[in-house]
């Protein structure tokens, strides 16, 4: 009996340690232990649930009985429920009681903030949107135009009392200092913005702040196409252009700031600001592509829906513009696919979903640029128009999988 009890704590502390060695995070205390099988035991119910305890055994490698503790705390913290009615396994013996994501309690605020246009949302556990709002990004100086926006989403999340809301993913463009919660954005002329702080101070909800584009791979990671890729490559477009890649369903964070592709070239005769022609960002970004339809007489005023429309109705100045973007969008896709060669390629953004009469020009270029072999890869986020907020909410909500006790601190007294 000792021998048995003896394998089963070193079962918990083993496993645990295998899956902070792989998250690249160290914690040597027995918190750090408990937490990283509650991950563990989230994560495979999150990526495969509904699940019986033995089958939560087998994904993690954990104990039954560890198993069945960390399921008591999560259902205690409201992040698991039991399923009401048992499973018939067709075994003797206890039925199944499988769990899954308990939807119904914790909620994760995600606001993202875009050059032109602000999002902010509600996810539950499972990442489903339960509501979303645009507004037209305001003006002003950064500390003005953060907490107008936080005003807001104050006065959206009180429309909310039944969930509880963990705190508020924050994902913008530009440079972002996670760890310092500061904030680097050109286009909006910002430099070093304390924005965790300024949102945390009006909200007063924990703030997670992090780049755009990454957390567009974190809530693909999560809950979109790559979920089960053992390798994946996200491209997103839209008034900026920004790439992540993830292995075994980490995403790659490089050393102090975040790569780009803005300038990567893709061939034409559109000037950039960096001096050279073709750039990627400056070809395809919607502002840029609007002024050009502007300047060649296709608009009276910069409105993505005209374009589409004239494009649709036979003009063929509006038809250029607009396959000339879906070739460097193919272009730039391509040239990603080549040298990360991911078994999935994620596409998202409203360059992609905005005029979906153009996504076969964008594959035909794709597939004329690609020098690999095997190039049936492509999908499309699974979150359409609703990337921006559906990524700011997974911010966080990445966070709690990972440390689910850091954000919903477990009762003293219970089974930990
Ligand atoms: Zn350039």
């Amino acid at each position: 009996m000792t021998v048995v009890r003896w394998a089963e704590g070193g079962s918990e502390v083993g496993v645990a340690e295998r899956v902070l060695g792989r998250n690249g995070t160290s914690s040597g205390t027995a918190g750090g232990v408990r937490e990283a099988n509650a991950a563990a035991v989230l994560g495979a119910v999150r990526a495969y649930g509904p699940l019986s305890r033995a089958a939560v055994a087998r994904h993690t490698s954990l104990s039954m009985p560890t198993v069945s503790r960390q399921i008591a705390t999560l259902v205690d913290l409201g992040l698991l429920s039991e399923s009401p009615s048992p499973t018939p396994t067709g075994e003797v013996g206890r039925p199944t009681v499988p769990v899954d994501l308990n939807d119904d309690v914790i909620a994760a605020c995600g606001v993202h903030v875009g050059i032109t246009t602000t999002t902010y949302g509600l996810s539950t556990l499972r990442g489903v949107l339960l509501d979303s709002v645009r507004m037209p990004t305001p003006h002003g100086s950064p500390e003005d135009v953060l907490e107008h926006i936080a005003r807001e989403v104050g006065a959206f999340l009180a429309h909310w009392p039944e969930r509880r809301i963990i705190g508020v993913g924050l994902a913008i463009g530009g440079q972002v200092d996670a760890e310092r919660g500061l904030l680097d954005h050109g286009p909006l002329g910002w430099r070093a913005v304390p924005a965790a702080a300024i949102v945390e101070s009006v909200t007063r909800l924990p703030v997670h702040l992090d780049g755009h584009v990454p957390a567009m791979a974190t809530a693909e990671l999560l809950f979109g196409e790559a979920v089960h890729a053992r390798s994946a490559l996200y491209v997103y477009a839209r008034e900026m252009v920004g790439a992540a890649v993830a292995v075994d369903g980490v995403l790659h964070r490089g050393p102090g700031q975040s790569g780009s592709i803005a300038h990567l070239p893709v061939g034409g005769d559109v000037p950039c600001h960096c001096g050279r022609t073709g750039c990627l960002e400056v070809t395809v970004a919607e502002r840029a592509v609007l002024e050009r339809a502007v300047r060649a007489g296709v608009l009276t005023r910069p409105d993505f829906a005209a374009l589409r429309e004239a494009a649709r109705s036979g003009d063929p100045a509006a038809d250029a513009i607009l396959a000339d973007r879906a070739r460097a969008l193919g272009t730039a896709v391509a040239l990603l696919r080549d040298i990360v060669n991911p078994e999935l390629v994620v596409l998202g953004g409203q360059a992609f979903t905005d005029a979906p009469e153009q996504l076969p020009a964008v594959r035909q270029a794709y597939e004329s640029a690609t020098a690999l072999p095997g190039g049936d890869i492509l999908t499309m986020s699974r979150f359409g128009p609703d990337v921006q907020a559906m990524a700011a909410c997974t911010g966080l909500l990445t966070h709690l999988y990972a440390h689910p006790f850091s954000i919903l601190p477990p009762e003293r007294s219970s089974r930990v």
